[in-house]
């Protein structure tokens, strides 16, 4: 009854969907080594931790032929950690189109730089699983393929400093002008269709 998880596309956080659903502890948090683990052990096949995630981090086969494959496809993922972070969280300054801001002031230039903008303020508490994250690409193709994409970590008393009532909050400019905002995370149903961004960010 292996489980295999997938490492190379896993945040590995103690907010794990498979911590949640495993009824037996079989999946576990091992909070010395600071990771989540499984105890064959303790696994009895009922295959619902390899249904939680859906970054498809998680894989459940009673088959150990299977299980072989599944490994071998993980050993041959090209994909890192950091192209998820990227792709989904936007939280590495990669490039200069997805930034981290640092500072005020560098927040005020983007704002007012000739390109459309947006700001992501949001909080270290707020970081956990990637499957509660962003889909910045989608919402930047969306709201303008030539868009900056910055990050902007805050402490929750500066909130009424920057206008913020809840994180994350994505605020929309251009030019300098402010458009409007989104904020919160979405539901994991709404994060794949991710029809409620494209919709909420055109009425912007
Ligand atoms: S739910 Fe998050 S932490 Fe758990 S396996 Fe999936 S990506 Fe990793
Ligand atoms: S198959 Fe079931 S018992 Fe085994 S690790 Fe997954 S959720 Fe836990």
């Amino acid at each position: 009854m292996p489980v295999l998880i997938n490492f190379k596309i896993c945040d590995n956080c103690e907010d794990c969907n498979g911590l949640r659903v495993c009824p037996t502890g079989a999946f576990y948090w091992d909070s010395e080594k600071k990771t989540i683990a499984y105890d064959k052990s303790k696994c009895i096949g009922c295959g619902a931790c390899g249904h939680c995630c859906s970054n498809d981090a998680i894989f459940y086969t009673d088959s150990e032929e299977e299980a072989n494959e599944i490994q071998k496809e993980i050993d041959e993922d090209p994909r890192t950690i950091a192209d998820l972070f990227v792709e989904r969280y936007g939280a590495m300054p990669v490039s200069e189109q997805y930034t981290f801001e640092t500072s005020e002031e560098k927040v005020k230039n983007r704002i007012n730089s000739n390109r459309p903008v947006i700001i992501e303020f949001n909080t270290n508490e707020n970081i956990n699983c990637l499957l509660k994250s962003i889909p910045i690409t989608e919402i930047v193709k969306v709201f303008a393929k030539n868009a900056t994409y910055s990050k902007f970590m805050i402490n929750e008393n500066e909130y009424e400093k920057y206008d913020v009532s809840e994180t994350p909050c994505l605020k929309f400019y251009n030019q300098g002008k402010f458009l409007g905002e989104i904020k919160g995370y979405y539901t994991l149903e709404e994060f794949d269709q991710l029809e409620s961004f494209i919709n909420k960010i055109n009425k912007l």
